[in-house]
């Protein structure tokens, strides 16, 4: 192909254990998937009809190193389930879903909390609090075919060696088929797409110089340091 200006780089995610790369498509987002953070966000925690937002897929980081954004004095961590996608669709059948499923990994939703906050109450798109540049740390994918489809087990977050996050993959208010069928819905899911899958309680801010050591039991460590 002959492109008129450089051609931008292809995100992607490294595959543990290879020197393959999963090829990142687009990043979609669930929020307040688990109860308890729905209540600490001031949110009900029952059982509404799940929502979504996009990272930009350069907003993976992979290096773990987070530098902190410009414009806001509240970034907050939220440790996060990644589902990465070898096939999509659309209307994919429940019982179907975790068919198109890769693999899993370890993800932050970084977001600054007071733009979030801001875009909330003027009813305003999320982009300048969720999609921001390096707003997406995550680990090496591990594939479903090694690990199958983990449906609990703990995910939790610590931030200079405290531990700030606690939860359990099975308090998903929506599990990772419905996300999957759910998105599938609304739009045609690709090979390459990511869902991060919602936090567990006890988001917070980090400042630069902090070490955030993120864990899914069966997936693996995200370590990340805000520089
Ligand atoms: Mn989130």
């Amino acid at each position: 192909m002959d492109f008129v200006i450089v051609q931008p780089r292809q995100a992607s995610l490294k595959v543990k254990g290879t020197s393959s790369s999963f090829p990142v498509h687009r990043i979609y987002c669930v929020g307040r998937n688990y109860a308890a953070h729905a209540i600490e966000m001031g949110h009900d925690p029952n059982r509404e009809a799940p929502f979504f937002f996009q990272k930009n897929p350069d907003n993976l980081v992979e290096d773990g190193r987070f530098p902190y954004p410009p414009a806001s004095n509240d970034v907050h961590h939220e440790i996060e389930l990644i589902v990465a996608l070898k096939d999509g669709g659309k209307d994919i059948p429940l019982g179907q879903a975790l068919d198109r499923v890769y693999g899993y990994g370890v993800g932050l939703d970084m977001t600054r909390r007071d733009l979030q906050g801001k875009a909330k109450d003027a009813g305003r798109p999320w982009e300048i609090g969720k999609a921001f540049e390096s707003s997406a740390p995550a680990s090496a994918l591990v594939p479903a075919d090694e690990i199958g489809h983990p449906a609990q087990g703990a995910i939790w977050l610590d931030v200079n060696g405290e531990r700030k996050q606690t939860g359990d993959l099975n308090q998903m208010i929506w599990k990772v088929p419905e996300m999957i069928s759910y998105l599938s819905g609304l739009f045609v899911l690709q090979p390459g797409d990511l869902i991060f899958s919602g936090t567990p309680s006890g988001v917070g801010p980090v400042k630069r110089g902090d070490r955030l050591l993120g864990h899914i039991d069966g997936i693996g460590d995200l370590e990340v340091l805000v520089v």
